[in-house]
């Protein structure tokens, strides 16, 4: 089987539920250049991943090839996605694909997309209908196939036969459009509107008439891929309905320094608020070298009165260690308490459906401590099962108040250095607007994958933000200037004060 899939226009979140289950069960998935790249994580680890992206300007001979390698794929009995970008049948020659499969005997399936024409708009502010301004859309091709030698658009037709036009391509050729829509009775001052990149945090829209769009984009630089809407309703978006690009941190890039498996989250908040992400995890969670500590520890568990957890990472490595032993949270003993640094890790240990006796006001390590040790510690046994390396300050001073403290490294943070070129290359073309830590180790680890001189530097012309006070001290001390703290030490406080700073500073940057 063979489905032809609509990506939608860019935007991850706007593709279809059905999309995702037929990319779940393809052996193949055949994709073009304006599909977005993120939609392969959908498919299946194994699954052939075929490129056949087309250039502008590429010679039409590519889509026989296309076809064929289909028909190929078809042929050999896998389940194959085609994944086109939009929606397959508009301006996508999603119909002469299914055509050659029907030629070839090959069963095929078509799974719709939100197209670009009216996504793109949509993200800008443009509604294509709008009641008492446009009862009617055309969705026209701006760009002839070269090699056709005579017009099939009809703009006498189209200025006269709908109220909005949504141009796809053709940003090349808006100066010709634009006349022939004037000379077709077109009044010079409608308004259009020129929308690259759409749904995309790399999203920019230009605005205008008919009399100088064509000057606008151009002077702009505006470069393919964009959607062009002429009409009345190109105007509403100055009423405010430009909602995607007023979110509060649009059109900023910001470098997140968390551990692959945790960055998730901080960059989800900031997407969520308009920023592109970039995720580069300095740290990697790994196993400790030596699971003997824990597992002594787990052994004698009913030993514990207090179990003590300083990172979400903690938490999990604990349970999974618990599991690997083939006990499970039974195995924690009934009249223990539990303490967690801060309200991440006991929302972790809370998802468990264990209670957290203890969580300190403010979230570090010396807070935990006032609020345990009001408890008499005198020989208390503290089980804190946590990354090998890390701050000696809690263990000490439940010593000092009569407390046996056991610490068996449960995980270990490794420096990784993936994406280690491409986010020193943003730096340097000055392309991020904030790079944020949100661990004293993250730090350390992005000084260790550039050297201390060249981190400092690489981040010189940016602006810093640190979780808390304890890693803007890390900061600090290897020399990096720290922009801002968060108040609340905890991912929507870092949030917060990342749009705090940047809400001071305007977008500046040239076309992307
Ligand atoms: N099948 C696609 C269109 C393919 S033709 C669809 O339904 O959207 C390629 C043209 O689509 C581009 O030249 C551009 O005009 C438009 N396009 C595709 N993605 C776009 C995006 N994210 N923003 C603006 N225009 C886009």
């Amino acid at each position: 089987m063979i489905f032809l899939v609509g990506s939608g226009p860019g935007d991850p979140g706007l593709f279809t539920v059905k999309g995702v289950r037929c990319m779940e069960r393809a052996d193949a998935v055949v994709y073009d250049r304006l599909a977005p790249e993120a939609l392969l994580r959908y498919a299946k680890p194994g699954a052939e991943r075929v490129y056949v992206g087309k250039k502008p300007g590429e010679p039409t001979m590519r889509q026989k090839e296309i076809n064929e390698r289909l028909v190929d794929l078809g042929r050999s009995g896998k389940t194959v996605v085609r994944l086109k970008g939009g929606d397959p049948y508009v301006f996508g020659r999603g119909g002469e694909e299914a055509l050659a499969l029907i030629e070839a005997g090959l069963p095929f399936e078509v799974v719709p997309g939100v197209t670009s024409g009216i996504a793109a708009p949509a993200y800008a502010g443009i509604p294509v209908t709008h009641r008492g301004v446009a009862t009617s859309v055309a969705f026209v091709t701006g760009h002839e196939d070269p090699a056709k030698g005579h017009q099939d658009v009809d703009w006498t037709r189209l200025a006269n036969g709908a109220d909005t036009l949504v141009l796809y391509m053709g940003v090349g050729r808006l100066a010709e459009i634009s006349t022939s829509l004037i000379s077709a009775g077109k009044s010079l001052n409608t308004p259009v509107a020129v929308v690259r990149w759409g749904t995309l945090p790399e999203q920019r829209t230009i605005t205008g008439t008919l009399r100088d769009i064509a000057e606008r984009v151009a002077e702009a630089g505006l470069k393919p891929p964009a959607i062009t809407i002429v009409g009345e309703v190109a105007a509403l978006r100055e009423a405010g309905l430009d909602w995607y690009e007023r979110r509060p941190l649009f059109g900023r890039r910001i470098v997140v320094t968390r551990a692959r498996a945790q960055a998730g989250e901080l960059s989800g908040e900031l997407e969520a608020l308009g920023a592109e992400a970039v995720e580069f995890p300095t740290i990697e969670i790994a196993p400790p070298e030596d699971f003997g500590p824990l597992d002594g520890a787990i052994q004698a568990l009913d030993s514990f009165d207090w179990l003590v957890f300083t990172s979400v990472n903690g938490v999990d490595a604990f349970v999974e260690r618990l599991v690997h032993h083939g006990m499970d949270l039974r195995a924690v003993p009934r009249g223990a308490r539990i303490a967690a640094i801060g309200p991440a890790t006991a929302e972790r240990i809370e998802a468990l459906g264990l209670r957290v006796d203890v969580v300190p006001a403010e979230y570090r390590a010396e807070s935990l401590l006032e609020e345990i040790t009001s408890d008499s510690l005198a020989g208390k046994r503290v089980l804190i099962p946590r990354a090998k390396v890390a701050r000696e300050v809690l263990p000490e001073r439940l010593r000092e108040a009569g407390a046996e403290v056991v610490v068996p490294p449960a995980y270990e943070s490794v420096p990784s250095s993936e994406g280690r070129k491409d986010v020193a290359r943003r730096l340097e073309a000055g392309e991020v607007d904030c790079v944020t830590f949100t661990a004293s180790s993250t730090v350390e680890n992005f000084v260790r994958a550039f050297g201390e001189e060249e981190a400092v530097r690489l981040l010189d012309d940016t602006r810093v933000i640190c979780i808390g006070p304890i890693t803007a001290d890390t900061a600090r001390e290897r020399g990096i200037r720290v922009d801002a703290e968060a108040r609340e030490y905890t991912i929507s406080g870092l949030v917060e004060a990342v749009v705090d700073l940047l809400a001071a500073d305007p977008v500046e940057r040239g076309d992307p």
